[in-house]
């Protein structure tokens, strides 16, 4: 049983946020919401801990299809960064709001950037493409994550100040077309850089917010420094670039770690 501890745990979490919202908002959406999150996530850490290959992606799938289709195109909530923004200048404290407090901000306390790695539905489709190993250097050009967060936030602040009329369908409108913007660009720039994580890495702005929260995560992949025996391979294979073997929190490219446990899977001694 003790093998299972980590998806129990999870799924424990999960389950603490969906009550706590189901009574404090009286809303039975959030127990739902919650649970089939937290059930989705355990049951994909269960199966990577079962070995099977697509572990990781059975999620992804899961959450990111739920998010997408049900959430976003069924139920009209803007999960994008503007959603975010605009319940926020509304002052509601709804879906959007909530799912980026949790998942986003304060989540990423506990669980880094977990988040990309299982549930994000814009890596559910780049995950798809062919290159899951980048096979060129890093670029210098990840300042583009902030033109693209100040562009969104100076978007919806513009719908407000201008008082715009339907700006509920505008916020829908505004969720189909980014969604399918971030799909071509990130396609685009997987083929370009030959990486399927470079929209990841230099534009997607919601990282402003995950990049520092996830400095301080509960969860992170350590290195058995004694059972290493420095061959790169996890490097190599890190879709993220970063440097496992260092233990300390500002080890290379730390905070973009996805939690993806490929670097786990291709140790040859078991370090990590
Ligand atoms: S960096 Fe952005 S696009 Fe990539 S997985 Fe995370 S939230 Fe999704
Ligand atoms: S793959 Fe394992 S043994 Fe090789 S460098 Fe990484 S942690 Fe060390
Ligand atoms: S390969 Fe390892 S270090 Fe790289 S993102 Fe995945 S879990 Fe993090």
């Amino acid at each position: 049983m003790k093998k299972y501890l980590l998806p129990i745990i999870m799924l424990v979490i999960f389950e603490t946020i969906a009550i706590t919202l189901w009574i404090t908002k009286d809303n039975l959406f959030y127990l739902f919401n919650f649970s089939y999150i937290g059930i989705s996530i355990a049951f994909g850490i269960f199966l990577f801990i079962r070995k099977y290959k697509y572990a990781r992606r059975v999620t992804q799938l899961l959450v990111g299809l739920y998010m997408l289709v049900y959430l976003g195109l069924i139920c009209n909530e803007n999960m994008q960064i503007e959603g975010f923004w605009y319940y926020l200048f509304t002052g509601v404290f709804e879906a959007a709001t909530i799912h980026y407090a949790i998942a986003k901000i304060f989540g990423a306390f506990i669980f880094g950037r977990g988040w990309c790695g299982y549930a994000c539905w814009t890596a559910m489709v780049l995950d798809f493409l062919p290159y899951k190993i980048p096979s060129q250097p890093r670029k210098k050009i990840g300042w583009i994550r902030y033109i693209t967060f100040s562009v969104s936030f100076l978007f919806v602040a513009a719908l407000f100040l201008t008082h715009v009329n339907n700006i509920e369908k505008i916020m829908f409108w505004a969720f189909v077309i980014g969604n399918l913007l971030y799909y071509a660009v990130g396609i685009g720039l997987a083929f370009l850089f030959k990486d399927n994580r470079a929209f990841c890495k230099y534009i997607c702005p919601i990282t402003v917010f995950l990049k520092p929260m996830s400095y301080f995560s509960l969860l992170r992949i350590k290195c058995d420094t004694s059972k290493c025996i420095s061959c790169g391979k996890c490097k190599k294979v890190c879709p993220m670039n970063v440097d496992v073997t260092d233990n300390s929190r500002k080890r290379e490219n730390g905070t973009e770690c996805i939690l993806c446990f490929e670097c786990v899977k291709n140790c040859p001694k078991d370090a990590l």
